[in-house]
């Protein structure tokens, strides 16, 4: 059994590890949406590596743990959206990011096709390869800079359809505070997605 120390789990039972092995080179660590730490391991990784590289990995585990426990906590507190929530985020969301499209577009000079506005639970935003672009609705209840770095980031794609270097030179010259915004988005977004049933 591995251990972990008691603050990385609000001082509960330790949370539960799953170790997964795969054909896979390196190892990596991460926190399941149920709060279990999963490890995802080459095949012939012994034992002994395992918790060498989790003990190791101890800080950054406790902390990513205490988000998570935290972020659950904050979804049981706020409940899921009902629907007249969901109707009146739509509505708000098809004034709001049209707008903030076409203040961008009309800054950078870059053009784009349709706009379309879906509540999604897997993504922000994406691109089309003829220019439509697509935002998930639940931006607007974010602080307002987190929608404009979504905005940049998907117009961006109209000249880079990649994430290259050159990709996040132009949304950064657009958008100066995207890595923050993007760190935000990391962060808090996923409580705004699992409030949605
Ligand atoms: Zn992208």
């Amino acid at each position: 059994m591995l251990s972990f120390s008691e603050s990385g789990c609000n001082g509960n039972a330790p949370p539960e590890c799953r170790i997964q092995r795969s054909r896979r080179r390196s190892i990596s660590l991460c926190i399941s949406d149920d709060g279990a730490v999963l490890v995802k391991a080459p095949l012939f990784m012994s034992d002994v590596a395992i918790s060498k590289f989790l003990a190791e990995k101890q800080g950054w585990l406790d902390k990513k743990l205490k988000e998570a426990a935290a972020a659950r906590q904050e979804v049981e507190w706020l409940g899921s959206f009902s629907a007249e929530e969901l109707a009146a985020i739509r509505k708000r969301a098809k004034e709001i990011i049209p707008e903030r499209v076409a203040h961008y577009s009309k800054l950078s000079g870059i053009s784009y096709g349709r706009i379309s506005i879906r509540l999604q639970k897997s993504r922000w935003g994406s691109c089309s390869a003829c220019g439509n672009l697509n935002f998930n609705c639940l931006l607007v209840l974010m602080p307002p800079e987190i929608l404009d770095s979504v905005v940049v980031h998907e117009l961006c794609h109209r000249r880079h359809m990649n994430h290259s270097k050159a990709f996040y030179a132009e949304v950064l010259r657009l958008f100066p505070d995207y890595r923050r915004c993007s760190a935000w988005l990391k962060e808090h977004g996923g409580v705004y997605l699992a409030r949605v049933k």
